[in-house]
C-alpha cells in the first residue's frame, strides 16, 4: 500500500506540467468557440491523441498509479483548460473503466481500442446508465436485456438520456436490467458495438454549460449483440445473481439499493473536475483583482474582495486535499467509512459553483460577458453538483454510511 502523500513525485510533476502545458496551449484558447458552437471539439480530440493524452495507456497509467494522484492530478489540469473540451477527452475514459472494472481480458482487449480509435480517426465511447425515469433512482432502471440462449444473443429494448458522447460513440455501454425482482443487482453491462441496427441517438440536449461535450439520449430498439458483449460473461453474472436471489431469500427482505455507494471510488475524480475549474476562475479572479483600478487603487486593496479571495483558495485548497484522500483510499483498497469518496465530490462541486460565482463578481461586469472565461466556468460549474450523483445524494450517502439508518 501506497504511504499518503500531499506531495506529486518528479514522475508526476512532470506529466502534470506537461498536461498544463496541453491545457494552457490547446484546450483554453479553443474554448470559447467550442462552447459556442455546442459541438464536440474533433480536432481538439486529434490532437490530444496525438500527443497520446487521448488514450487508453494514458488513462491506465494514472488509472493505476498506486499514490492515487494521477487521476485528480490528471482531472484538474484538463479541466482547468475547460471543462466542456476535457470532458469531450475524457468521457471516452470513463466508459472505458467501465470495461476495465468489469470486462474479462479479452473484452478489455477487443473494446478498449476500438472506443478510443487513433490519432488518424479518432472515436469515442459513451456509459450509458441514466433514463428518463430512473436518475438518482438508479433503481427504477426500466432498459431490459433478455437472453435468446438458442442464438447466445441478448435483446436489449429501452431509452437512455442524459449519455455524454451518446449515439456519436463508436462503442456504448449500456447498464439494463437482467432480473427485475433484484433491484440494482439484477442490473448488467453490455457493450454496443459500432454500427448495431436498433442503437440510435435520440435527442441532443442543449446545455447550460460544458456545450462543447455532446449529451444524448440513446434508443435501443431491439438490439441484438452476440453473448460476448456482455461485460464479465455469462458465468460470472450467473453466480452474482444467484447469490442475490440467495442473500434476497434468506434476508426475506426486498434487496436493498446499493447503486448509490457503488461509485464512491470514482467520484473523487469528478471532484478533481470541480476542483480544476474552481481553480481556473479563482486565478483570473486574481489576476483581475490586482490590475483593475477602482477609487485610485486596485481593488484588491479592498478587503471585500481580498477575503474573498482568500476565501476561494483556502475552499480550492480544502476540496483537493478531500479528493486526494479519497483518491488514495480507492486505489489502495481502504473502506470508505465516511464514504469519503462522496464528500470529496460534493465539497469539490459546491466549491466551484460558488467560486466561480464569485469570480463573477470580482470581474463585476465583465465577469457578466462572454469576453472573459469566469461566466463560463460558471455555467459549466453547474455540471458538477449534478452527475455522478447530485449534492443531495451524495449527502444521502455520507448521511446513511455514517449514522447506518436508512435516510430518505
Ligand atoms: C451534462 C450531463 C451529462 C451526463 N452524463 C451522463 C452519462 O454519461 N451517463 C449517464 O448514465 N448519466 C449521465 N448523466 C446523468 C446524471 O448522472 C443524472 O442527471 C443525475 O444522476 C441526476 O438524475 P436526474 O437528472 O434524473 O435528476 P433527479 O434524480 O430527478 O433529481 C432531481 C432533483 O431531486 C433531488 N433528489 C432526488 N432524489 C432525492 C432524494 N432521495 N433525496 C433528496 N433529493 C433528491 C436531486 O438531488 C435533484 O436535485 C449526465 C447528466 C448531465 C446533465
Amino acid at each position: 500500500m501506497a504511504e499518503f502523500t500531499m506531495e506529486l513525485n518528479d514522475e508526476q510533476k512532470e506529466v502534470r506540467d506537461w498536461l498544463h502545458g496541453f491545457a494552457a496551449d490547446v484546450i483554453r484558447p479553443a474554448a470559447a468557440e467550442w462552447d459556442e458552437r455546442e459541438e464536440t471539439p474533433w480536432p481538439v480530440i486529434q490532437e490530444a491523441a496525438k500527443v497520446g493524452i487521448y488514450s487508453l495507456d494514458f488513462y491506465a497509467q494514472q488509472y493505476f498509479d498506486a499514490t492515487g494522484l494521477g487521476i485528480p492530478m490528471a482531472m484538474e489540469e484538463l479541466f482547468w483548460g475547460d471543462a466542456g473540451i476535457a470532458l469531450s477527452i475524457v468521457g471516452t475514459g470513463l466508459a472505458a473503466v467501465g470495461v476495465l472494472a468489469n470486462g474479462t481480458e479479452e473484452q478489455i482487449g477487443t473494446w478498449i481500442p476500438q472506443m478510443y480509435g487513433d490519432a488518424n480517426d479518432v472515436k469515442v465511447a459513451a456509459f450509458c446508465s441514466s433514463e428518463p425515469d430512473a436518475g438518482s433512482d438508479v433503481a427504477s432502471m426500466r432498459t431490459r436485456a433478455v437472453y435468446d440462449e438458442a442464438k447466445d444473443e441478448w435483446v436489449i429494448n429501452g431509452t437512455k438520456t442524459w449519455a455524454t458522447n451518446g449515439g456519436i460513440a463508436n462503442v456504448h455501454v449500456v447498464v439494463a436490467v437482467v432480473d427485475p425482482d433484484l433491484g440494482s443487482k439484477g442490473h448488467a453491462s453490455f457493450i454496443i458495438p459500432p454500427n448495431t441496427p436498433g442503437c440510435s441517438q435520440g435527442q441532443k440536449f442543449k446545455k447550460h454549460g460544458i456545450r462543447a461535450s455532446h449529451t444524448a439520449e440513446v434508443v435501443l430498439d431491439d438490439v441484438r449483440v452476440p453473448g460476448s458483449c456482455l461485460l464479465g460473461g455469462k458465468e460470472k453474472l450467473d453466480e452474482r445473481l444467484a447469490r442475490a436471489r440467495e442473500k434476497a431469500r434468506k434476508g426475506g427482505e426486498r434487496v436493498k439499493n446499493a447503486a448509490m455507494a457503488t461509485f464512491e471510488a470514482s467520484r473523487p475524480a469528478v471532484g478533481a473536475m470541480a476542483v480544476g475549474t474552481a481553480r481556473a476562475a479563482y486565478e483570473v479572479a486574481l489576476e483581475y483583482a490586482t490590475r483593475r483600478e477602482q477609487f485610485g487603487r486596485p481593488i484588491i486593496d479592498n478587503q471585500g474582495v481580498a477575503f474573498q479571495l482568500a476565501d476561494m483558495r483556502t475552499r480550492i485548497d480544502a476540496a483537493r486535499l478531500l479528493v486526494w484522500r479519497a483518491s488514495w483510499m480507492a486505489v489502495n483498497g481502504k473502506p470508505f467509512t465516511a464514504a469519503e469518496g462522496s464528500m470529496s465530490k460534493l465539497f469539490a462541486s459546491e466549491t466551484a459553483k460558488k467560486v466561480t460565482a464569485q469570480a463573477i463578481q470580482i470581474l463585476g461586469g465583465n465577469g457578466y460577458t462572454r469576453e472573459y472565461p469566469v461566466e463560463r466556468m460558471h455555467r459549466d460549474a453547474a455540471i458538477y453538483t449534478i452527475f455522478e450523483g447530485t449534492s443531495e445524494i451524495q449527502r444521502l450517502v455520507i448521511a446513511r454510511t455514517l449514522s447506518g439508518m436508512p435516510i430518505r
